[in-house]
């Protein structure tokens, strides 16, 4: 979209192990070119027990690529067993944290008031959040879908004030097109995108929406990332599956403008 640099995301959710993802970051590094990588950003999204050793690999190649967490705790430290705070992942040098993917949602039951605190916690140590939402398929029959997404959007936003919002990223993934090889069409993605965009710009004003990057997310291949990245308000993509194949996620990447 108009102005706004192009990211691509691959979240590798629980797949790969360090040794792999180093191999995985070395292929996706060899195959882009710098212009290329300077046109569109790239970010990858390994596993927690990944990311010191993709940490080694970006700074000591001095890659344009950039990394982060699945997921974080909403809390700073403490007695959390198994959790992980922001904190810890701006040390290993992360740019980005996914919140309210529509998996920890489902799995871990977490809702907007959760998410929203985790965003919260994300800034708190300077790293972006790339906030998730989405309807799933029972919504988008009913074709209530718009009200669905901008009602969790809100919610997911709870007290995430206009200067921490200007830098934030939103993932439209509807979740019946999450690892389902069922893409939204272009328009439907645009149509939400632009909703998202309606609702940032009634909560935080026409400007700082309109900086604010949309992606779309649900089964985004190299085949159809082109026609989903040309919509106007579509500014890239959150990719699952495809992220794990090098060629194919440098496929979505050279998609962009
Ligand atoms: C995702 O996990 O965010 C996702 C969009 O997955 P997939 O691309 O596999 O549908």
């Amino acid at each position: 979209g108009t102005g706004r640099r192009t990211l691509v995301a691959g979240n590798w959710k629980m797949n790969l192990n360090h040794l792999e993802a180093i191999a995985l970051v070395q292929k996706i590094a060899f195959d882009l070119k710098p212009a290329e990588l300077e046109t569109v950003e790239v970010v990858v999204l390994p596993p927690f027990t990944d990311l010191r050793s993709v940490q080694t690999l970006v700074d000591g190649d001095k890659l344009a690529i950039a990394y982060g967490g699945q997921d974080l705790s909403p809390y700073a430290s403490g007695a959390h067993t198994g959790d992980i705070s922001g904190a810890m992942l701006a040390k290993l040098g992360c740019d980005y944290v996914v919140v309210g993917h529509s998996e920890r949602r489902a799995d871990h039951h977490e809702d907007d008031a959760l998410v929203a605190a985790k965003a919260k916690a994300a800034f708190s140590v300077g790293l972006t959040p790339i906030l998730c939402v989405g309807e799933p398929e029972e919504i988008r029959a009913a074709g209530t879908q718009v009200e669905h997404v901008l009602r969790q959007l809100e919610r997911s936003l709870a007290g995430i004030t206009a200067e921490q919002a200007a830098t934030i990223v939103i993932a439209y993934e509807p979740v019946w097109a999450i690892g389902t090889g069922r893409t939204a069409s272009a328009q439907d993605a645009q149509d939400m995108c632009a909703a998202v965009r309606g609702q940032l710009a009634s909560q935080y004003g026409d400007e700082i929406a309109a900086g604010i990057r949309v992606l779309y997310g649900g089964s985004v291949k190299a085949a159809n990332a082109g026609e989903l990245f040309t919509m106007p308000d579509v500014d890239g993509g959150l990719v699952g599956g495809a992220s794990l194949v090098a060629e194919e996620f440098v496929g979505i990447v050279r998609s962009g403008p």
